[in-house]
């Protein structure tokens, strides 16, 4: 027997070229090959009389040839076959190019089994290159359900099924971690049963059923590990905070506090005086003020000698917030730092040399807060910002730098409180769902491109009257995404032919960091009338002089999306506007972005992305922070996902900490779920 841990070159027929297409597809084990799950299937059980075959749609039949197949050389590289085939209800023309094997295999007289589609004109019906199999063959192509696996160049689907047939054989599936009591109980397939039918299900019926099992599982395997995290965290103890006095801070601030920022502080005030790590998320829609909650709990932390980090997902948000905080907290006489990849070796080596030694109380910096060189004197606190793009084990690691520190997570993606209970188990959450006063709505409209000129004159408009305006593209380059707008080719027609008198500005994610910064930090300047940017945009930055957000092809993207977008403009004290363009025509779709022209709430705008996109789509491919799911984005259904926490949180109840091998094995899954989840950041 072979071990999940072996590589798939121990396989037959995998040599270094194969070896290498299954990296490509991150299949470098057979625990990762036998995970290599389908993405749907072809039910090919159901054999079809030849006179009921549908015109294109796919399907098999038992059919005896009728002549010996015909080639004739058309000419250099095309060689055509031609067969009859009949069975008792009527006679069908194959054609096959280039097909050899389909030459020599099909005998007069003998009877095959095929699967393809007919096509029909008024000549008579004909089917161009079937697939077939003899008739006492094992099914491997024909009468069966055939799944279909994402794929890479030069691997075929039927190539990737046979590695995963002979793995299957060689090797035990992956243990089974779900309790005999839990299984019964959702009526759940064995692990044993459920590997093999994900991959050679016996019907569409028993595919639907492993699926379910193995989107359990995951499901089951993350809430099991918020569980044994917040179990964790129960039992540390962290120093109380004795100096809660918030006034110089208050008095420093340019406005009053909104009243759901002040319940927000005082949450966050309780759990530095209880004495156990804070673990909060702080969700509030954009423009509802967290930086400010942040600065709070920044000044406390300080008040009690603690330092404090705060992370942000990218440099320019990062620059941005300790441009305001520095502003703050330093004539408070909090000394202030930032880190981020982009500066010189020699900067950072300084700052990290005063975040070591104490002097630095807050440091804001990305992702190379994280790295083993910086080393804090007394970190008390943690902050991540748009959580949502930070990975469950990222923000551990910034915690491991301090002793137990507090953590608190901000989100301006307006989670659903449904699925907020569910994703962010492990933590408390404080709603800012207030926004500082005088902020006046901003106006939505949904226009075709008819609307052109009209949007052109517009944007001219918001420029005369001193105002910037963004617009936003779903792709950088064109051909990138078939028929989409392209940053990079938009912002050069708009500056050469549109406004040849204006500043056009370009930012996207393919710049390099220090670009990108420079872009943005020149149009919060002033220094460019209009930015035509990709999504790098949408978290956190603030223009407040720009009234006018133009979204290109707005049906590309997600609602949620959309209104932090939106949330860009009206920053300011003037009137601002959103333009979402389409040239999509379907129904549901112009509904959905209707939707988001009728309201500004950034709750009631996720509740609706929720229902149209279900969870998976509604983080965004790979910016959800949250573990790398296999299986459950085909189906991520919320019944599953509550029925599998339910029985997650009472099975930890009962086997939390137990040494049983089911236990170490649920653990282990833990780890390496999570592990998987490294990779989501952007
Ligand atoms: P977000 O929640 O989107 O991160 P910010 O913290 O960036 O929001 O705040 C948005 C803007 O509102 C900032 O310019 C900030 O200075 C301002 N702001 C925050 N709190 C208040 C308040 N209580 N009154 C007035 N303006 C505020
Ligand atoms: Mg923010």
């Amino acid at each position: 027997m072979a071990r999940l841990s072996d590589p798939v070159t121990i396989l037959k027929g995998v040599g270094p070229t194969r070896a290498k297409q299954f990296a490509n597809l991150n299949i470098f084990t057979l625990r990762d090959l036998i995970c290599h799950f389908p993405r749907g299937y072809e039910d090919r059980t159901r054999l079809v009389p030849i006179e009921k075959l549908e015109v294109d749609v796919p399907a098999c039949f038992r059919a005896m040839v009728m002549n010996t197949p015909r080639t004739s050389h058309v000419h250099k590289g095309l060689d055509i076959t031609k067969v009859q085939v009949a069975d008792h209800t009527a006679r069908l023309s194959l054609t096959f190019f280039n097909n050899r094997y389909a030459a020599e295999q099909l005998q007069y007289g003998r009877e095959y089994i095929f699967y393809g589609a007919v096509t029909g004109d008024f000549i008579g019906y004909n089917m161009t290159n079937p697939v077939f199999e003899e008739l006492n063959s094992q099914p491997v192509t024909t009468r069966r359900v055939l799944p279909i696996y994402p794929l890479t160049a030069g691997l075929t689907n039927s190539a990737l099924l046979k590695a995963v047939r002979q793995a299957l054989a060689i090797c035990d599936p992956p243990a089974e971690i779900l309790p005999p009591e839990v299984r019964e109980a959702y009526g759940i397939l064995p692990a044993s049963r459920a590997y093999t039918a994900i991959h050679e299900p016996a019907s569409m019926e028993e595919a639907e059923q492993a699926k379910k099992r193995l989107v359990f599982e995951e499901f089951f395997v993350f809430s099991a590990g918020l569980s044994l995290m917040r179990a964790a965290r129960a039992e540390k103890k962290a120093a109380p905070y004795t100096n809660l006095d918030l006034r110089p801070f208050r008095a420093a601030l340019p406005f009053t506090l909104t009243g759901a920022q002040e319940r927000a502080i005082g949450e966050i005030l309780e759990d530095f005086r209880r004495g156990a790590p804070m673990n909060r998320l702080i969700q509030g829609d954009v423009g509802s003020g967290k930086t400010m909650v942040a600065a709070a709990a920044i000044y406390c932390a300080a008040g009690n000698h603690k330092q404090s980090a705060l992370m942000a997902p990218t440099e320019i948000l990062a620059e941005q917030h300790f441009g305001s905080l520095r502003n703050l907290l330093e004539p408070l006489g909090i000394p202030v730092a930032l880190l981020t990849g982009s500066m010189t070796p020699k900067e950072k080596r300084t700052v990290r040399e005063r975040i070591a030694s104490g002097e630095v109380q807050a440091v804001i910096g990305t992702h190379a807060l994280l790295t083993e060189a910086t080393q804090f004197n007394d970190l008390g606190l943690v902050i991540a910002d748009e959580q949502h793009r930070f990975g469950v084990g990222q923000r551990s690691r910034l915690s491991a730098k301090g002793d137990d520190p507090h953590l608190l997570v901000m989100s301006a993606t307006p989670i659903p409180r449904t699925l907020a209970l569910l994703m962010y188990g492990d933590l408390d959450v404080s709603v800012l769902d207030e926004l500082p006063p005088g902020r006046e709505a901003v106006d939505t409209f949904l226009v075709g491109e008819s609307y052109r000129p009209r949007i052109n004159a517009f944007i001219r408009r918001q420029v005369e009257e001193g105002h910037q305006c963004f617009v936003v593209c779903p792709a950088v380059e064109e051909n990138e995404e078939l028929g989409v707008k392209a940053a990079t080719a938009w912002a050069e027609t708009l500056q050469k032919t549109v406004f040849p008198d204006l500043r056009v500005a370009l930012l996207h994610g393919q710049m390099k960091g220090a670009e990108k910064e420079a872009a943005m930090a020149s149009f919060a300047r002033g220094e460019a009338d209009v930015l035509v940017a990709t999504t790098v945009i949408e978290v956190g930055v603030d223009v407040p002089n720009a009234t006018l957000m133009v979204i290109e092809d707005a049906d590309r993207f997600g609602l949620s999306q959309l209104h932090q977008l939106r949330g860009r403009v009206g920053r300011g004290k003037a009137k601002s506007y959103c333009i979402l363009t389409t040239h999509n025509r379907n129904p549901e779709t112009l509904q959905r972005l209707k939707a988001l022209c009728k309201t500004t709430d950034g709750f009631k705008i996720a509740e609706e992305d929720l229902k149209l996109r279900g969870p998976g789509d509604f983080f965004g491919s790979r910016q959800s922070g949250l573990p790398a799911f296999r299986v459950a984005d085909l189906s991520f259904d919320l019944a599953t996902l509550k029925q599998a926490q339910a029985a997650s949180a009472h099975w930890i109840d009962a086997n939390g900490t137990s040494d049983t091998p089911e236990a170490a094995a649920l653990r282990e899954r833990i780890g390496e779920l999570f592990a998987r989840s490294e990779g989501t950041m952007n």
